[in-house]
């Protein structure tokens, strides 16, 4: 008799190498804010990872995103290059990924995390350095809810994105992986939150994009600041662009 095929553990993180698809733009990201907002900390080797396991609590509240330092002990370990991280951002994978999540947003979350990564310094106000000449670090705590910087950069990111994650997070729940989903309901469904697309190219989607399509129409009804194109699915983007460009032409 085939025993049965065991249940395998699952993983709750993700290393994300530099050099992989993802994670070329992720770094690249990275650079780009420490250089903007965060001199102090341009020296600080900082790796990414993704979590897969953080679940939201009974209020739909989820975790977008974390800072930890590294301590003595695993900044012994080395990275690809022979140095030592000294922070790792974690992500929520989940949250990261999604076609919906808008690039503005990934920065936001990104600039945030690395607000929390901060050079300690010392009595006389300069940065503390280790026996073996290397800079220390600590992690900076919220200024209230929020780093003052980041609602000037971003506006009310905090309340927002929270919103936002919440939102996605109900409407991902909302409509099953096999749910079927009519030509006729989803064309009428993204009318209701303002996009009109013919009803012959909805019938041109497979299934997963009619559901992607209406997902994104519950997930911009609940929260209609997340109207904007960035966060459609791609051939939803498209066949609104396709479908506004005659009148473009008009004009
Ligand atoms: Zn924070």
């Amino acid at each position: 008799m085939p025993g049965k095929p065991k249940k395998l553990k699952a993983v709750a993180y993700r290393f994300i190498p530099e050099q992989s698809d993802i994670g070329r733009s992720m770094y690249a990201l990275l650079a780009d804010l420490v250089e903007a907002h965060h001199e102090g900390i341009r020296d600080a080797r900082i790796a990414l990872a993704f979590n897969l396991a953080w679940t939201a609590d009974v209020d739909g509240r989820v975790t977008l995103g974390k800072c930890m330092k590294v301590g003595d002990l695993h900044r012994e370990l080395l990275d690809d290059r022979g140095q030592p991280y000294d922070f790792i951002i974690i992500l929520r994978q989940e949250f990261w990924t999604d076609p919906m999540t808008t690039d503005l947003q990934r920065r936001a979350l990104l600039d945030h995390e690395l607000c929390h990564a901060a050079v300690k310094l010392g009595e006389d106000g300069e940065p503390l350095v280790d026996e073996r000449q290397r800079l220390t670090y600590r992690i900076r705590k919220h200024d209230l809810e929020e780093f003052r910087c980041i609602p000037e950069r971003y506006g009310c990111w905090t309340h927002d994105l929270e919103e936002f994650a919440r939102a996605l997070e109900r409407a991902r729940k909302r409509v099953s992986p096999d749910e079927f989903v009519g030509t006729t309901s989803l064309y009428r469904e993204l009318v209701d939150v303002g996009l009109k697309i013919p009803i012959d190219i909805i019938a041109t989607w497979t299934a997963d994009e009619k559901r992607a399509a209406r997902t994104w129409a519950i997930l911009r009804h609940d929260f209609p600041l997340s109207a904007s194109m960035a966060g459609m699915p791609p051939h939803l983007a498209a066949a609104a662009c396709t479908n506004t460009s005659p009148s473009e032409a008009q004009a």
